[in-house]
Protein backbone atom coordinates (compact mmCIF):
# COMPACT_ATOMS: atom_id res chain seq x y z
CA UNK A 1 0.00 0.00 0.00
CA UNK A 2 0.94 3.83 -0.07
CA UNK A 3 2.35 5.55 2.51
CA UNK A 4 -0.63 7.83 2.87
CA UNK A 5 -2.94 5.42 2.86
CA UNK A 6 -5.44 7.50 1.16
CA UNK A 7 -9.09 6.80 -0.26
CA UNK A 8 -9.59 7.21 -3.63
CA UNK A 9 -12.08 9.83 -2.68
CA UNK A 10 -9.95 11.71 -0.32
CA UNK A 11 -7.13 11.53 -4.01
CA UNK A 12 -10.29 12.71 -5.51
CA UNK A 13 -10.59 15.65 -3.42
CA UNK A 14 -6.96 16.33 -2.78
CA UNK A 15 -6.53 16.38 -7.10
CA UNK A 16 -9.41 19.21 -7.57
CA UNK A 17 -8.35 21.04 -4.35
CA UNK A 18 -5.23 21.63 -6.41
CA UNK A 19 -6.14 22.28 -9.77
CA UNK A 20 -5.32 18.76 -11.16
CA UNK A 21 -8.93 17.32 -12.51
CA UNK A 22 -12.34 17.85 -11.68
CA UNK A 23 -15.84 16.71 -12.60
CA UNK A 24 -16.80 17.79 -16.15
CA UNK A 25 -19.69 20.13 -15.65
CA UNK A 26 -18.66 20.19 -12.07
CA UNK A 27 -20.72 23.64 -11.87
CA UNK A 28 -23.92 21.87 -12.87
CA UNK A 29 -23.20 19.39 -10.34
CA UNK A 30 -20.84 17.36 -12.62
CA UNK A 31 -21.25 14.08 -14.96
CA UNK A 32 -20.75 10.69 -14.11
CA UNK A 33 -17.61 9.00 -15.81
CA UNK A 34 -16.33 12.23 -17.14
CA UNK A 35 -13.14 14.73 -15.99
CA UNK A 36 -11.63 17.62 -16.89
CA UNK A 37 -7.94 17.85 -16.54
CA UNK A 38 -6.86 21.55 -14.96
CA UNK A 39 -3.88 23.41 -15.24
CA UNK A 40 -1.49 21.20 -13.46
CA UNK A 41 -3.57 18.08 -14.84
CA UNK A 42 -2.72 18.45 -18.36
CA UNK A 43 0.67 18.89 -17.79
CA UNK A 44 1.16 15.94 -15.67
CA UNK A 45 -1.20 13.96 -18.17
CA UNK A 46 0.86 15.19 -21.06
CA UNK A 47 3.88 14.15 -19.48
CA UNK A 48 3.03 10.49 -18.90
CA UNK A 49 2.02 10.17 -22.26
CA UNK A 50 5.60 11.41 -23.56
CA UNK A 51 7.39 9.58 -21.29
CA UNK A 52 5.09 6.01 -22.56
CA UNK A 53 5.67 7.63 -26.08
CA UNK A 54 9.53 7.86 -25.69
CA UNK A 55 10.07 4.89 -23.71
CA UNK A 56 7.57 2.37 -26.09
CA UNK A 57 7.63 3.97 -29.49
CA UNK A 58 10.64 6.78 -29.92
CA UNK A 59 13.68 4.83 -28.24
CA UNK A 60 12.96 1.80 -30.19
CA UNK A 61 13.81 1.18 -33.72
CA UNK A 62 11.18 -1.50 -34.36
CA UNK A 63 7.95 0.27 -33.10
CA UNK A 64 6.50 2.86 -35.08
CA UNK A 65 3.45 5.17 -33.87
CA UNK A 66 0.04 6.56 -35.52
CA UNK A 67 -3.05 8.52 -34.17
CA UNK A 68 -6.24 7.16 -36.02
CA UNK A 69 -9.45 9.03 -35.88
CA UNK A 70 -11.93 8.86 -32.73
CA UNK A 71 -15.26 8.18 -34.54
CA UNK A 72 -14.82 5.43 -36.80
CA UNK A 73 -16.06 3.42 -39.74
CA UNK A 74 -19.24 0.90 -38.22
CA UNK A 75 -17.56 -1.87 -40.40
CA UNK A 76 -14.10 -1.74 -38.00
CA UNK A 77 -16.46 -2.52 -35.47
CA UNK A 78 -18.28 -5.60 -36.96
CA UNK A 79 -15.28 -7.07 -37.91
CA UNK A 80 -13.93 -6.56 -34.68
CA UNK A 81 -16.22 -8.24 -32.93
CA UNK A 82 -17.40 -5.39 -30.94
CA UNK A 83 -20.91 -4.89 -32.62
CA UNK A 84 -21.72 -8.75 -31.52
CA UNK A 85 -19.79 -9.08 -28.41
CA UNK A 86 -18.54 -6.07 -26.50
CA UNK A 87 -21.19 -5.68 -23.49
CA UNK A 88 -21.47 -6.15 -19.78
CA UNK A 89 -23.88 -7.53 -18.06
CA UNK A 90 -25.93 -4.67 -16.10
CA UNK A 91 -27.12 -5.81 -12.54
CA UNK A 92 -28.42 -3.95 -9.37
CA UNK A 93 -27.44 -5.01 -6.12
CA UNK A 94 -29.79 -6.31 -3.76
CA UNK A 95 -28.67 -4.36 -0.93
CA UNK A 96 -28.01 -0.93 -2.01
CA UNK A 97 -30.15 -0.92 -5.34
CA UNK A 98 -27.12 0.06 -7.20
CA UNK A 99 -26.75 -0.52 -10.85
CA UNK A 100 -23.54 -2.97 -11.28
CA UNK A 101 -21.37 -4.92 -14.03
CA UNK A 102 -20.15 -8.03 -14.45
CA UNK A 103 -18.61 -9.67 -16.80
CA UNK A 104 -20.54 -12.82 -18.56
CA UNK A 105 -18.95 -15.32 -16.68
CA UNK A 106 -18.72 -13.64 -13.49
CA UNK A 107 -22.67 -13.79 -13.22
CA UNK A 108 -23.29 -14.99 -10.00
CA UNK A 109 -20.05 -15.16 -8.64
CA UNK A 110 -19.47 -11.62 -7.63
CA UNK A 111 -20.71 -9.05 -4.97
CA UNK A 112 -21.05 -5.82 -5.46
CA UNK A 113 -18.33 -2.85 -3.70
CA UNK A 114 -20.88 -2.98 -0.70
CA UNK A 115 -20.79 -6.48 -0.21
CA UNK A 116 -24.40 -7.19 -1.11
CA UNK A 117 -25.05 -9.42 -3.64
CA UNK A 118 -26.27 -8.98 -7.56
CA UNK A 119 -30.24 -9.72 -8.44
CA UNK A 120 -29.32 -12.44 -11.03
CA UNK A 121 -33.21 -11.31 -11.67
CA UNK A 122 -31.87 -7.72 -13.21
CA UNK A 123 -29.26 -9.22 -15.37
CA UNK A 124 -29.77 -7.74 -18.86
CA UNK A 125 -26.84 -7.21 -21.60
CA UNK A 126 -25.56 -3.86 -21.91
CA UNK A 127 -24.01 -2.85 -24.59
CA UNK A 128 -20.83 -0.63 -24.08
CA UNK A 129 -20.27 1.62 -27.93
CA UNK A 130 -20.99 5.03 -28.16
CA UNK A 131 -23.25 5.43 -31.09
CA UNK A 132 -23.41 9.01 -32.85
CA UNK A 133 -24.78 10.29 -35.67
CA UNK A 134 -23.18 11.28 -39.17
CA UNK A 135 -24.45 13.61 -41.79
CA UNK A 136 -28.05 13.48 -42.01
CA UNK A 137 -28.76 9.84 -41.93
CA UNK A 138 -25.31 8.15 -41.28
CA UNK A 139 -23.80 7.20 -37.71
CA UNK A 140 -20.76 5.75 -36.73
CA UNK A 141 -18.97 4.13 -33.32
CA UNK A 142 -16.68 6.55 -30.54
CA UNK A 143 -13.90 4.13 -30.92
CA UNK A 144 -13.94 1.69 -27.48
CA UNK A 145 -10.37 0.90 -27.96
CA UNK A 146 -7.38 2.19 -30.08
CA UNK A 147 -6.28 -1.15 -31.50
CA UNK A 148 -8.60 -1.34 -34.29
CA UNK A 149 -7.35 1.84 -35.96
CA UNK A 150 -3.35 0.03 -35.71
CA UNK A 151 -5.13 -3.29 -37.72
CA UNK A 152 -6.77 -1.42 -40.38
CA UNK A 153 -3.61 1.02 -41.00
CA UNK A 154 -1.20 -1.55 -40.76
CA UNK A 155 0.33 -2.27 -44.03
CA UNK A 156 0.02 1.47 -44.94
CA UNK A 157 2.24 1.58 -41.75
CA UNK A 158 4.35 -1.80 -41.85
CA UNK A 159 5.35 -1.02 -46.18
CA UNK A 160 5.31 2.60 -45.96
CA UNK A 161 7.69 2.89 -42.88
CA UNK A 162 10.00 -0.25 -44.46
CA UNK A 163 9.10 -2.23 -41.02
CA UNK A 164 10.46 -5.73 -40.99
CA UNK A 165 8.93 -8.65 -38.80
CA UNK A 166 9.02 -8.62 -35.22
CA UNK A 167 8.10 -4.69 -34.87
CA UNK A 168 5.08 -3.12 -33.06
CA UNK A 169 3.13 0.21 -34.12
CA UNK A 170 1.15 1.84 -31.33
CA UNK A 171 -0.81 4.58 -30.80
CA UNK A 172 -2.11 7.13 -27.99
CA UNK A 173 -5.90 8.66 -27.90
CA UNK A 174 -9.35 8.56 -26.99
CA UNK A 175 -11.33 5.55 -26.32
CA UNK A 176 -15.06 5.32 -25.34
CA UNK A 177 -17.36 3.28 -23.04
CA UNK A 178 -20.48 3.98 -22.02
CA UNK A 179 -19.72 2.00 -18.83
CA UNK A 180 -22.61 0.99 -16.47
CA UNK A 181 -21.17 2.10 -13.05
CA UNK A 182 -18.16 5.16 -13.59
CA UNK A 183 -16.28 4.70 -10.13
CA UNK A 184 -13.32 5.31 -7.88
CA UNK A 185 -12.71 8.45 -9.55
CA UNK A 186 -10.48 8.43 -12.78
CA UNK A 187 -10.31 4.42 -12.39
CA UNK A 188 -13.35 3.69 -14.60
CA UNK A 189 -14.63 6.41 -16.78
CA UNK A 190 -16.73 7.24 -19.52
CA UNK A 191 -14.03 8.79 -21.90
CA UNK A 192 -10.21 7.63 -21.45
CA UNK A 193 -7.08 7.59 -23.18
CA UNK A 194 -5.04 4.36 -24.38
CA UNK A 195 -1.67 3.66 -24.52
CA UNK A 196 -1.54 0.90 -26.75
CA UNK A 197 0.58 -0.98 -28.88
CA UNK A 198 0.21 -4.16 -31.37
CA UNK A 199 3.00 -6.10 -31.66
CA UNK A 200 3.52 -8.47 -34.50
CA UNK A 201 5.60 -11.52 -35.42
CA UNK A 202 6.26 -14.69 -38.10
CA UNK A 203 4.00 -17.34 -36.74
CA UNK A 204 6.57 -18.86 -34.19
CA UNK A 205 8.99 -16.41 -34.24
CA UNK A 206 11.25 -15.62 -31.32
CA UNK A 207 11.83 -13.20 -29.08
CA UNK A 208 15.63 -12.13 -29.82
CA UNK A 209 15.34 -9.89 -26.48
CA UNK A 210 16.48 -10.24 -23.13
CA UNK A 211 13.65 -10.74 -20.81
CA UNK A 212 14.05 -7.94 -18.25
CA UNK A 213 15.52 -9.40 -15.03
CA UNK A 214 13.14 -8.28 -12.54
CA UNK A 215 11.36 -9.64 -9.51
CA UNK A 216 7.55 -9.35 -9.27
CA UNK A 217 4.49 -11.38 -7.82
CA UNK A 218 3.33 -13.60 -9.95
CA UNK A 219 -0.59 -14.91 -10.16
CA UNK A 220 -1.11 -17.74 -12.52
CA UNK A 221 -3.98 -19.03 -13.48
CA UNK A 222 -3.26 -22.26 -11.44
CA UNK A 223 -2.51 -20.56 -8.40
CA UNK A 224 -5.40 -18.58 -8.42
CA UNK A 225 -7.73 -22.09 -9.03
CA UNK A 226 -5.69 -23.30 -5.65
CA UNK A 227 -6.15 -20.07 -3.91
CA UNK A 228 -2.30 -20.47 -3.11
CA UNK A 229 -2.06 -16.65 -3.46
CA UNK A 230 0.84 -15.02 -5.98
CA UNK A 231 4.58 -15.71 -5.59
CA UNK A 232 7.27 -13.29 -5.66
CA UNK A 233 9.85 -14.10 -8.70
CA UNK A 234 12.11 -12.85 -11.27
CA UNK A 235 10.28 -12.74 -14.95
CA UNK A 236 13.26 -14.40 -16.17
CA UNK A 237 12.17 -17.82 -13.91
CA UNK A 238 8.70 -17.49 -14.53
CA UNK A 239 9.38 -18.14 -18.05
CA UNK A 240 12.06 -20.79 -17.77
CA UNK A 241 9.42 -22.44 -14.92
CA UNK A 242 6.95 -22.25 -17.76
CA UNK A 243 4.70 -20.28 -16.03
CA UNK A 244 4.78 -17.51 -18.51
CA UNK A 245 4.53 -19.53 -21.91
CA UNK A 246 5.63 -17.14 -24.15
CA UNK A 247 9.20 -15.60 -23.96
CA UNK A 248 7.41 -12.59 -25.91
CA UNK A 249 4.71 -11.76 -23.01
CA UNK A 250 7.00 -12.19 -20.23
CA UNK A 251 9.38 -9.87 -22.30
CA UNK A 252 6.53 -7.38 -22.79
CA UNK A 253 5.37 -7.84 -19.20
CA UNK A 254 8.91 -6.42 -18.45
CA UNK A 255 8.99 -3.36 -20.56
CA UNK A 256 5.80 -2.05 -18.72
CA UNK A 257 6.90 -2.66 -15.57
CA UNK A 258 9.95 -1.15 -16.38
CA UNK A 259 8.35 1.62 -17.65
CA UNK A 260 6.71 2.51 -14.40
CA UNK A 261 10.06 1.93 -12.47
CA UNK A 262 11.79 4.08 -14.55
CA UNK A 263 9.35 7.00 -13.63
CA UNK A 264 9.98 6.03 -10.13
CA UNK A 265 6.95 3.37 -9.44
CA UNK A 266 8.01 0.60 -6.45
CA UNK A 267 7.35 -3.15 -7.99
CA UNK A 268 6.22 -4.03 -4.64
CA UNK A 269 3.32 -2.84 -5.51
CA UNK A 270 2.79 -4.60 -8.78
CA UNK A 271 1.84 -7.91 -9.49
CA UNK A 272 1.05 -9.76 -13.05
CA UNK A 273 -1.92 -12.13 -13.24
CA UNK A 274 -2.71 -14.38 -16.05
CA UNK A 275 -6.55 -14.75 -16.88
CA UNK A 276 -7.88 -18.25 -16.40
CA UNK A 277 -9.58 -19.75 -19.32
CA UNK A 278 -13.25 -18.69 -18.68
CA UNK A 279 -12.27 -14.86 -18.55
CA UNK A 280 -10.26 -14.71 -22.16
CA UNK A 281 -11.59 -12.51 -24.13
CA UNK A 282 -13.14 -13.74 -27.63
CA UNK A 283 -10.10 -13.22 -29.76
CA UNK A 284 -6.99 -13.84 -27.12
CA UNK A 285 -5.53 -17.15 -26.50
CA UNK A 286 -4.05 -15.97 -23.51
CA UNK A 287 -3.84 -12.49 -21.39
CA UNK A 288 -1.87 -11.45 -18.85
CA UNK A 289 -2.79 -8.30 -16.73
CA UNK A 290 -0.15 -5.96 -14.38
CA UNK A 291 -2.27 -5.21 -11.66
CA UNK A 292 -1.65 -2.93 -9.41
CA UNK A 293 -2.59 -2.56 -5.29
CA UNK A 294 -4.87 0.65 -5.09
CA UNK A 295 -6.79 1.48 -1.92
CA UNK A 296 -9.67 -0.38 -3.06
CA UNK A 297 -7.99 -3.82 -3.99
CA UNK A 298 -5.86 -5.33 -6.79
CA UNK A 299 -7.02 -3.58 -10.10
CA UNK A 300 -5.98 -4.36 -13.83
CA UNK A 301 -3.58 -1.36 -15.07
CA UNK A 302 -2.54 -3.16 -18.67
CA UNK A 303 -3.97 -5.88 -20.28
CA UNK A 304 -1.33 -8.07 -22.57
CA UNK A 305 -3.09 -10.29 -24.89
CA UNK A 306 -2.17 -12.52 -27.34
CA UNK A 307 -4.23 -11.60 -30.70
CA UNK A 308 -2.50 -14.13 -33.06
CA UNK A 309 -3.84 -13.67 -36.11
CA UNK A 310 -7.35 -12.33 -35.05
CA UNK A 311 -8.07 -9.08 -36.13
CA UNK A 312 -5.88 -8.80 -39.26
CA UNK A 313 -8.21 -11.80 -40.65
CA UNK A 314 -11.34 -10.43 -39.45
CA UNK A 315 -10.56 -7.15 -41.66
CA UNK A 316 -9.18 -9.07 -44.37
CA UNK A 317 -12.63 -10.88 -44.71
CA UNK A 318 -14.95 -7.84 -44.19
CA UNK A 319 -12.61 -5.20 -46.28
CA UNK A 320 -12.02 -8.04 -49.00
CA UNK A 321 -8.82 -6.31 -48.93
CA UNK A 322 -5.11 -8.25 -48.65
CA UNK A 323 -4.08 -7.94 -45.68
CA UNK A 324 -0.86 -10.46 -46.00
CA UNK A 325 2.77 -9.52 -46.16
CA UNK A 326 5.47 -11.17 -48.53
CA UNK A 327 8.14 -13.23 -47.01
CA UNK A 328 11.63 -12.57 -49.09
CA UNK A 329 13.28 -15.48 -47.45
CA UNK A 330 10.54 -18.04 -48.00
CA UNK A 331 8.77 -16.30 -50.40
CA UNK A 332 5.64 -17.06 -49.04
CA UNK A 333 2.68 -14.37 -48.11
CA UNK A 334 1.19 -14.69 -44.73
CA UNK A 335 -0.38 -12.73 -41.78
CA UNK A 336 1.77 -11.63 -39.50
CA UNK A 337 0.46 -13.01 -35.65
CA UNK A 338 0.03 -10.02 -32.82
CA UNK A 339 1.98 -11.86 -30.39
CA UNK A 340 0.84 -9.37 -27.45
CA UNK A 341 -1.00 -6.30 -27.08
CA UNK A 342 0.29 -3.69 -24.31
CA UNK A 343 -2.86 -2.35 -23.34
CA UNK A 344 -2.61 0.43 -20.91
CA UNK A 345 -5.34 2.90 -19.57
CA UNK A 346 -3.74 6.56 -19.09
CA UNK A 347 -6.22 7.48 -16.30
CA UNK A 348 -5.09 4.20 -14.30
CA UNK A 349 -1.86 4.78 -14.78
CA UNK A 350 -1.80 8.59 -13.67
CA UNK A 351 -3.43 7.09 -10.62
CA UNK A 352 -0.61 5.56 -9.75
CA UNK A 353 1.92 7.71 -10.23
CA UNK A 354 -0.05 10.09 -7.80
CA UNK A 355 -0.51 7.17 -5.34
CA UNK A 356 3.34 6.36 -5.69
CA UNK A 357 4.21 10.31 -4.88
CA UNK A 358 1.61 11.29 -2.54
CA UNK A 359 3.53 11.33 1.11
CA UNK A 360 2.83 13.26 4.42
CA UNK A 361 5.78 15.02 5.66
CA UNK A 362 6.75 16.67 9.07
CA UNK A 363 3.66 18.91 10.45
CA UNK A 364 1.39 17.07 8.34
CA UNK A 365 2.77 18.21 5.01
CA UNK A 366 2.08 17.14 1.73
CA UNK A 367 4.88 16.39 -0.13
CA UNK A 368 3.92 15.03 -3.80
CA UNK A 369 7.02 12.74 -4.86
CA UNK A 370 6.55 13.13 -8.60
CA UNK A 371 9.18 11.82 -11.06
CA UNK A 372 10.39 15.22 -12.05
CA UNK A 373 9.75 13.97 -15.90
CA UNK A 374 6.01 14.01 -14.50
CA UNK A 375 6.08 16.60 -12.61
CA UNK A 376 3.70 19.43 -13.94
CA UNK A 377 5.95 22.36 -12.68
CA UNK A 378 9.73 21.97 -13.31
CA UNK A 379 10.99 24.34 -11.42
CA UNK A 380 9.63 28.03 -9.02
CA UNK A 381 11.66 30.68 -9.24
CA UNK A 382 11.44 33.14 -6.09
CA UNK A 383 13.11 36.04 -5.15
CA UNK A 384 13.86 35.91 -1.73
CA UNK A 385 12.22 39.11 -0.85
CA UNK A 386 10.03 41.37 -2.52
CA UNK A 387 12.69 43.88 -3.74
CA UNK A 388 13.71 44.94 -7.39
CA UNK A 389 16.74 44.26 -7.33
CA UNK A 390 16.30 40.47 -6.92
CA UNK A 391 12.51 40.61 -9.03
CA UNK A 392 14.28 41.75 -11.53
CA UNK A 393 17.08 39.18 -11.97
CA UNK A 394 14.11 36.46 -10.84
CA UNK A 395 11.84 37.84 -13.51
CA UNK A 396 15.13 37.22 -16.16
CA UNK A 397 15.84 34.03 -15.18
CA UNK A 398 11.86 32.96 -15.78
CA UNK A 399 11.88 34.56 -19.02
CA UNK A 400 14.62 32.38 -20.13
CA UNK A 401 13.72 28.93 -18.42
CA UNK A 402 10.04 29.55 -19.88
CA UNK A 403 10.79 28.66 -23.28
CA UNK A 404 12.24 25.26 -22.37
CA UNK A 405 10.23 23.99 -19.08
CA UNK A 406 6.97 24.72 -17.51
CA UNK A 407 8.20 27.10 -14.76
CA UNK A 408 6.53 29.21 -12.61
CA UNK A 409 7.45 32.62 -11.16
CA UNK A 410 6.27 33.47 -7.35
CA UNK A 411 7.20 35.97 -4.92
CA UNK A 412 3.89 36.34 -2.87
CA UNK A 413 4.30 35.02 1.16
CA UNK A 414 7.12 33.51 3.08
CA UNK A 415 9.88 31.28 1.28
CA UNK A 416 8.85 28.88 3.56
CA UNK A 417 4.73 28.94 2.34
CA UNK A 418 6.25 29.08 -1.32
CA UNK A 419 8.16 25.55 -0.77
CA UNK A 420 5.44 24.08 1.20
CA UNK A 421 2.78 25.06 -1.68
CA UNK A 422 5.22 23.63 -4.52
CA UNK A 423 5.87 20.48 -2.56
CA UNK A 424 2.45 19.55 -2.57
CA UNK A 425 1.99 19.95 -6.05
CA UNK A 426 5.28 18.29 -6.78
CA UNK A 427 7.71 20.85 -8.40
CA UNK A 428 10.81 19.15 -8.08
CA UNK A 429 13.20 21.88 -7.78
CA UNK A 430 13.21 25.69 -6.40
CA UNK A 431 15.43 28.30 -7.59
CA UNK A 432 15.90 31.40 -4.97
CA UNK A 433 17.21 34.56 -5.84
CA UNK A 434 18.97 36.18 -3.25
CA UNK A 435 21.72 38.20 -1.53
CA UNK A 436 24.83 36.49 -3.08
CA UNK A 437 23.26 36.28 -6.48
CA UNK A 438 23.46 40.43 -6.65
CA UNK A 439 27.15 39.58 -5.41
CA UNK A 440 28.27 36.53 -7.78
CA UNK A 441 25.93 35.90 -10.17
CA UNK A 442 24.51 32.52 -8.55
CA UNK A 443 21.02 31.09 -7.05
CA UNK A 444 20.07 28.41 -4.82
CA UNK A 445 18.87 25.53 -5.96
CA UNK A 446 16.50 23.31 -3.33
CA UNK A 447 15.31 19.50 -3.88
CA UNK A 448 12.00 18.34 -3.42
CA UNK A 449 12.19 15.57 -1.76
CA UNK A 450 15.20 15.84 0.83
CA UNK A 451 15.28 19.76 0.93
CA UNK A 452 18.55 20.23 0.30
CA UNK A 453 20.16 23.12 -1.02
CA UNK A 454 22.87 24.30 -3.70
CA UNK A 455 24.23 26.78 -5.31
CA UNK A 456 24.71 26.87 -8.59
CA UNK A 457 25.66 29.69 -11.08
CA UNK A 458 22.69 30.97 -13.29
CA UNK A 459 24.42 30.73 -16.83
CA UNK A 460 24.47 27.10 -16.10
CA UNK A 461 20.97 26.34 -14.74
CA UNK A 462 18.91 25.48 -17.49
CA UNK A 463 22.01 22.49 -18.41
CA UNK A 464 21.64 21.32 -15.14
CA UNK A 465 18.07 21.91 -15.04
CA UNK A 466 17.56 19.81 -18.37
CA UNK A 467 20.25 17.09 -16.76
CA UNK A 468 17.95 16.96 -13.47
CA UNK A 469 15.32 16.39 -15.07
CA UNK A 470 16.00 13.73 -17.61
CA UNK A 471 17.73 11.63 -14.57
CA UNK A 472 21.32 12.40 -16.65
CA UNK A 473 22.70 13.72 -13.13
CA UNK A 474 21.77 13.49 -9.29
CA UNK A 475 20.66 16.18 -7.14
CA UNK A 476 23.81 14.81 -4.75
CA UNK A 477 25.94 15.49 -7.50
CA UNK A 478 25.83 18.89 -8.04
P1 LIG B 1 -12.01 -3.71 -17.00
O1 LIG B 1 -12.08 -5.22 -16.84
O2 LIG B 1 -11.40 -2.98 -15.83
O3 LIG B 1 -13.29 -3.11 -17.49
P2 LIG B 1 -11.00 -4.25 -19.57
O4 LIG B 1 -10.36 -5.58 -19.37
O5 LIG B 1 -12.31 -4.15 -20.22
O6 LIG B 1 -10.99 -3.45 -18.18
P3 LIG B 1 -9.34 -3.58 -21.75
O7 LIG B 1 -10.41 -3.68 -22.76
O8 LIG B 1 -8.32 -4.67 -21.66
O9 LIG B 1 -9.98 -3.31 -20.33
O10 LIG B 1 -8.63 -2.17 -21.93
C1 LIG B 1 -7.24 -1.97 -21.79
C2 LIG B 1 -6.93 -0.96 -20.70
O11 LIG B 1 -7.68 0.24 -20.89
C3 LIG B 1 -7.29 -1.42 -19.29
O12 LIG B 1 -6.28 -2.23 -18.75
C4 LIG B 1 -7.40 -0.11 -18.57
O13 LIG B 1 -6.14 0.38 -18.16
C5 LIG B 1 -7.98 0.81 -19.63
N1 LIG B 1 -9.43 0.94 -19.46
C6 LIG B 1 -10.39 0.12 -19.92
N2 LIG B 1 -11.63 0.55 -19.57
C7 LIG B 1 -11.42 1.70 -18.87
C8 LIG B 1 -12.30 2.64 -18.25
N3 LIG B 1 -13.63 2.50 -18.31
N4 LIG B 1 -11.77 3.71 -17.61
C9 LIG B 1 -10.42 3.89 -17.56
N5 LIG B 1 -9.54 3.03 -18.13
C10 LIG B 1 -10.03 1.96 -18.79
Amino acid sequence: MTNANLTIDEMATFCKRKGFITKTGEIYGGFAGFWDYLFLGSELKNNLKKSWWDFHVRHRADVEGIDGAIITHPEVWKASGHVDNFSDVFVTCKKCKKPGKVDKNELGKVNCDCGGEYDVQTAKDFELMFKTNIGEDGFGYLRPETAQMIFTNFKAVFEGARMKLPCGIAQIGKSFRNEIAPRNFLFRCREFEQMEMEYFIKPGQKCPHEIPDIEVLVYSEKDQKTNEGPKKMSLKEAHKNKIIKKDWHAYWLGQGLLWFQSLGAKLDNFRIRQHYKEELAHYSTDTWDIEYNFPFGWKELQGIADREDYDLKQHEKFSKENLKVFDEETKEKFLPHVVCEPSFGVERALLVFLYEAYSVGEKGKIILKLNPKLAPIKAAIFPIVKKPEFENIAEEIFKKLKKKFNVIYDKSGSVGRRYARNDEIGTPFCITIDDETLNNKTVTIRDRNTTEQKRVKIEALRYILDDLIDGEIKFEDL
